[in-house]
């Protein structure tokens, strides 16, 4: 019901009044009126949606992190620089501004561990709705010049069947969203946050965003073959400016579908 709506205020002040009017202050009667009053206001006036730019809301999604590689997988590597030790350390450093900023998390590994492609998008695949997931990497190029940070976002979503409850399975009646809104934000933040190379966003075959049945972006943080790149992303600085960076993205995105609104109406000539 619109609590402060004044077509709402007017229909329980008329049922009040005619209760009063005819003396039907108890009994059946009464709660009839009351209980249609109440069903009137609801059909003429239903609560307003939540204020455009209302942030933080009540339910934040839960940001599933993803450190890529770990343990035996090195990932990328360039002169005693490992892939595997910089994504944890950015992952690490993601989750705590997320938390600060209200967000709640999951890792799919919090330490030096090897954790199978397939497990990370079950852990993923069992994470409660809203949240997303955010998968963090680092490149190599073959030419030592090349830089910069690029997202990615799924080509083609296809969760795993077995991860899936039945409730999830039936009541989903919408394409799976396939991560090119996040994967947009994230990038544009990161950049801006960090002052890289723009390399942009692209819609990739990735295990991890494919197979996720959240929204999904896999981040590529920077080159560390790239020596300039590699000493920044050694450098704790940098690594909590890019991890900020991710959280704006994450941030900016939830706020953009939280106030979307469809296009207004074509004005009549
Ligand atoms: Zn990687």
């Amino acid at each position: 019901m619109g609590k402060n709506c004044a077509i709402c205020k007017l229909v329980l002040k008329w049922a009040r009044r005619l209760l009063e009017n005819h003396r039907m202050r108890t009994g059946m009667a009464c709660v009839g009126i009351i209980v249609l009053a109440g069903c009137l206001t609801l059909v003429i006036c239903p609560d307003p949606p939540e204020e455009p730019g209302a942030f933080p809301s009540p339910r934040l999604p839960i940001v599933v992190i993803d450190a890529g590689h770990g343990g035996k997988d090195e990932g990328a590597k360039s002169k005693g620089v490992l892939e595997k030790t910089l994504t944890l350390d950015v992952a690490l450093r993601l989750e705590r501004i997320l938390n600060a900023r209200g967000f709640s998390t999951v890792q799919t590994r919090s330490e030096d561990i090897f954790v199978p492609l397939s497990e990370r998008a079950q852990i993923a695949n069992r994470v409660p709705e809203p949240a997303v997931f955010i998968s963090i990497h680092f490149n190599q190029g073959s030419e030592r010049d090349i830089a910069g940070i690029e997202t990615f976002y799924a080509d083609n979503k296809d969760p795993i069947a077995s991860d899936w409850t039945w409730i999830g399975f039936f009541s989903r009646s919408e394409p799976l969203d396939t991560g090119e809104d996040l994967a947009a934000e994230v990038q544009y933040a990161a950049i801006l946050k960090t002052g890289a190379r723009d390399r942009g966003i692209r819609a990739r075959h990735l295990y991890v965003t494919r197979h996720t049945r959240l929204p999904a972006a896999l981040v590529e943080g920077g080159f560390i073959t790239n020596r300039m790149e590699s000493h920044l992303l050694n450098e704790e600085h940098y690594a909590e400016t890019l991890a900020a960076g991710i959280a704006d993205g994450i941030e900016a995105w939830w706020r953009g579908r939280r106030t979307s609104a469809p296009p207004p109406l074509a004005q009549k000539p």
